[in-house]
């Protein structure tokens, strides 16, 4: 990186990061400035409809205008607006979310720790690993292995386990003890002719031969999304969470699942860990949870890794860690509302019936010039744009055939989001038959506008 801070470049390449190409262009035009939302879709001061095919970041999964979550919150606000969980006191409204979440869990867990965000819960996660450690008489189990290209936040933990050069770079992340696996994007990184299967069997040897080189006993905790979202959405090749989860057991190393994401129907099932058959010891959860119509995450924890964290704060006296607004009623009551509503309205099956739509739907344009590959389950999914088939390039750099299409789409009504080249798709749980098919046919509109803007035929 040889940009000058304050540069054109540097500007350039820091909008690379949201998705922009260039820089002058965007600061010129300025951002799209949203005024307002309906259902899956939003409007901006000028009037202009968009389909939100991103649920805004992965979570409006009830849309931008659910009346119930509007009289939850106002109900909440009414009668208890703010209370905390500290010094032996907590409320209604995170009780009954705490309950609802271990009675949803996929494996038997047994406590809610709440926070503001999925950085701060992985952040949580982190810190009350090291904690359980620590009070196991195991000082040296303190490394946390997670994968290139996954996100799990931007705080300085959160972010050192992000796998993504852009959110390490002139930060001095990772920090010590965060070790980063092999990414599965079968895609971009299998060898020629190697089956998924294959593929997951050389992850999960990678991941044995570093937890080897590193001493199995430091080896904590391994923290990974059941689909990887910012990374490009990427879907595990086939058998690669049943392998990397027999060499966790091995080392008894405790698996973290981050659903920040996955959970709440996204994948078609409740959480990811189910559509993977994961057994997670931690949980991270947050957007969908509340809609994100308010800020709320969650780590829920098992007996196992409960346990000694009670113990260790039996010893101390406290347990050292809390956040003023985490668990905040408006908040709970917000989540515990959504989740209601997933519940009566059958949003999972629902997620399945129209993510299966959009999944075949998206895969009729594998043949389009322009496309390298379609990947996603449920209602998550990317396509991966390439100039050149073949060499599955795109433009030179990284990223312009992305912000080109994407632009594109935005003309043709559609909010979506490339990841360098990868363009992806996640709409609201809410989303119809009719409104996939809509947001598929523009799709095509714009995919056909660049193709021939570039001359591909
Ligand atoms: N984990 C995952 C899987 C995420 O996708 C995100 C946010 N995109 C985070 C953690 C961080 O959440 P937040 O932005 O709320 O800190």
């Amino acid at each position: 990186m040889t940009a000058q801070p304050n540069s054109p470049e540097a500007r350039d390449i820091a909008y690379h990061l949201h998705g922009y190409t260039d820089a002058r262009k965007h600061d010129e035009a300025g951002p799209l400035v949203i005024a307002r939302g309906d259902g899956i879709y939003v409007e901006d001061i000028h009037g202009n409809r968009y389909i939100e095919a991103m649920a805004g970041l992965w979570s409006v999964a009830l849309g931008f205008s659910e009346p119930r979550l509007v009289a939850a919150a106002t109900k909440q606000m009414s009668t208890l607006p703010f209370y905390h969980s500290f010094t032996h006191k907590s409320h209604g409204a995170v009780i009954d979310l705490a309950e609802k979440l271990v009675t949803m869990a996929p494996v038997p867990m047994s406590k809610v720790f709440f926070t503001n965000s999925g950085s701060e819960a992985n952040d949580t996660a982190m810190k009350l690993i090291w904690y359980r450690s620590n009070s196991l008489g195991q000082p040296q189990r303190k490394k946390i292995i997670s994968r290139m290209r996954g996100y799990h936040g931007v705080t300085i933990a959160s972010a050192s386990l992000t796998g993504l050069p852009n959110n390490h770079r002139s930060f001095d992340l990772p920090i010590a003890n965060v070790l980063h696996t092999s990414s599965p994007h079968h895609y971009k990184e299998a060898k020629p002719g190697e089956s998924e299967e294959d593929f997951a069997t050389r992850l999960a040897e990678d991941l044995e031969a570093l937890i080897q080189r590193e001493g199995p006993d430091t080896i904590a905790a391994f923290f990974g999304e059941p689909v990887m979202g910012a990374g490009g959405v990427v879907v595990p090749p086939r058998t690669y969470w049943q392998k990397i989860q027999a060499v966790l057991t091995r080392y008894d190393i405790l698996l973290v699942a981050d659903e920040v994401i996955c959970g709440f129907g996204r994948t078609g099932k409740m959480f990811g860990s189910q559509t993977y058959d994961m057994k997670p010891d931690m949980m991270i959860m947050s957007k969908q949870l509340s809609s994100s119509y308010l800020p709320i995450s969650a780590l829920m924890i098992n007996e196992k890794v409960y346990g000694p964290i009670a113990d260790e704060s039996h010893r101390i006296g406290t347990l050292g860690h809390g956040f003023t607004a985490g668990g905040h009623p408006v908040a709970a009551a917000v989540a515990l509302e959504t989740l209601k509503i997933i519940d009566e309205r059958g949003l999972v099956a629902h997620a399945a019936e129209v993510g299966a739509r959009m999944q075949t739907g998206l895969r009729r344009f594998a043949d389009h010039p322009l496309i390298g590959e379609v990947r996603g389950v449920g209602l998550i999914a990317a396509i991966e744009l390439v100039a050149d088939k073949e060499t599955r390039k795109g433009l030179d750099p990284v990223g312009k055939l992305g912000g080109l299409v994407n632009g594109l789409l935005q003309k043709n009504g559609v909010i979506s989001r490339n990841m360098g080249d990868a363009l992806a798709f996640c709409p609201p749980l809410i989303i119809t038959a009719t409104e996939i098919d809509d947001l598929l046919s523009r799709l095509g509109r714009a995919l056909d506008e660049a193709a021939s803007q570039l001359e591909l035929k």
